[in-house]
């Protein structure tokens, strides 16, 4: 059996892959089990921030690997410490809660939320308004909070609490936020998987105002848009608010997973001891990994960021065969007159590897792609779109 029968045959059949085994790589470039060679503008679903096999992260991480590789939450350790005190500095946030992955980053802000609530507001008023076209994650509470019927429908029931509004609906909130005993409001910057559509800086405004108004938290899913996906640490710093969760995960680790729940003032010390935890959070492998990439996260990276993602709004809007460009840095939805899943297949024959985002092509290149590498791509996937 090669790779591909035997991942058939055994691997649960959650994932439509693409017929491409890769088997290694170096920066942007990846290498499939046949040697040929791709240019990668999906980086694991944003995850590789520094593409593969950067050596100042192996280093970072092999060191922490050889000295130790986990410890229990129920002691002390300096990789997660350090990881913490970075993550406040730099955004002003007060506390940290570490796991593994996007949803779980979510849950903990969920949880957060509706104790805040019960709290602060009054019994029952632990109602989360979320956005249509939201992506939160998989678990059945995150999937609850995902405001698309797709993901629902096979998984009910789901947990209570969650309404949506329309992204950018100032009546839709003011309406929900009326009819419900809320305690938060959750959204995406840049919606991801709903098709890399960035919210009006006009609504995040009101919404910051409208949130004050009446104590309701302010939730940023930072899973994909975080860790200077969008030419910002944080995708919220290119609309002016500050958020009292922020949950990140994706590109945080380089390639290693972690996610985090940053906790504002108003919430740092709701969740006490006891009432939340996770066996793998805070790995001090994962919060080594993530510490490498955060001190490399500075000016000159998110300039570069901001002028590679100008270069592929320049190339691309406009072009033959291109309805519309949309996206915020290197998070960049394009949609097509062809089918998207023609476009990805064809640049993959060509040597690119592109990802999709409902229907149209997403690119979310390793934030240090080299220029001559991302040209290369962009005139390959530019061709793909003429035809
Ligand atoms: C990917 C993603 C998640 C889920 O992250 P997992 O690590 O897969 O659990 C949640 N929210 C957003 C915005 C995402 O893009």
């Amino acid at each position: 059996m090669n790779i591909k029968e035997k991942d058939n045959q055994y691997v649960a059949s959650t994932y439509a892959r693409f017929p491409l085994c890769i088997k290694s790589g170096k920066g942007s470039l990846v290498y499939d089990d046949e040697g040929k060679e791709y240019i990668d503008l999906g980086t694991g679903i944003a995850v590789n921030t520094f593409g593969v096999a950067d050596n100042e992260w192996i280093a970072a991480v092999t060191e922490q690997l050889n000295t130790l590789q986990h410890t229990s939450n129920l002691y002390y350790s300096e990789p997660c410490a350090n990881l913490a005190e970075q993550l406040c500095l730099r955004t002003g946030m007060k506390k940290v809660f570490f796991s593994n992955s996007g949803a779980e980053a979510n849950e903990c802000a969920i949880k957060t939320a509706r104790k805040y609530g019960e709290l602060n507001k009054g019994e029952g008023f632990t109602t989360i308004i979320t956005l249509k076209d939201s992506f939160h994650g998989r678990t059945i509470t995150t999937l609850a909070a995902t405001g698309q019927d797709v993901f629902h429908k096979d998984f009910l029931p789901l947990t209570e609490g969650f309404v949506y509004a329309a992204a950018n609906s100032k009546e839709d909130v003011e309406r929900l936020a009326s009819e419900n005993k809320c305690c938060a409001v959750m959204f995406e910057v840049v919606q991801g998987e709903g098709g890399v559509l960035p919210l009006k800086k006009e609504f995040l405004t009101w919404l910051e105002e409208f949130a004050k108004e009446k104590d309701l938290l302010l939730i940023a899913d930072e899973v994909q848009t975080g860790n200077g996906r969008t030419g910002e640490l944080y995708g919220y710093m290119n609309f002016g608010i500050k958020p009292d969760i922020v949950s990140t995960a994706k590109g945080l680790g380089g390639g290693l997973p972690i996610g985090a729940t940053l906790l504002g003032e108003k919430v740092k010390d709701v969740l006490g001891a006891g009432m939340h935890g996770s066996t793998f959070g805070g790995n001090p492998v994962c919060a080594a990994g993530a510490l490498n990439i955060l001190s490399r996260i500075d000016d000159e990276l998110l300039n570069g960021v901001k002028r590679k993602s100008e270069f592929i709004f320049n190339e691309l809007e406009g072009a033959k065969g291109v309805k519309s460009v949309t996206g915020l840095g290197l998070m960049i939805g394009i949609e097509c007159e062809r089918p998207a899943s023609e476009i990805i297949d064809e640049c993959r024959e060509n040597g690119v590897l592109v990802i999709k985002a409902k229907q149209k092509i997403r690119l979310l290149p390793a934030l240090n792609i080299d220029d001559d590498k991302l040209k290369k791509a962009i005139y390959i996937l530019k061709e793909a779109c003429a035809k």
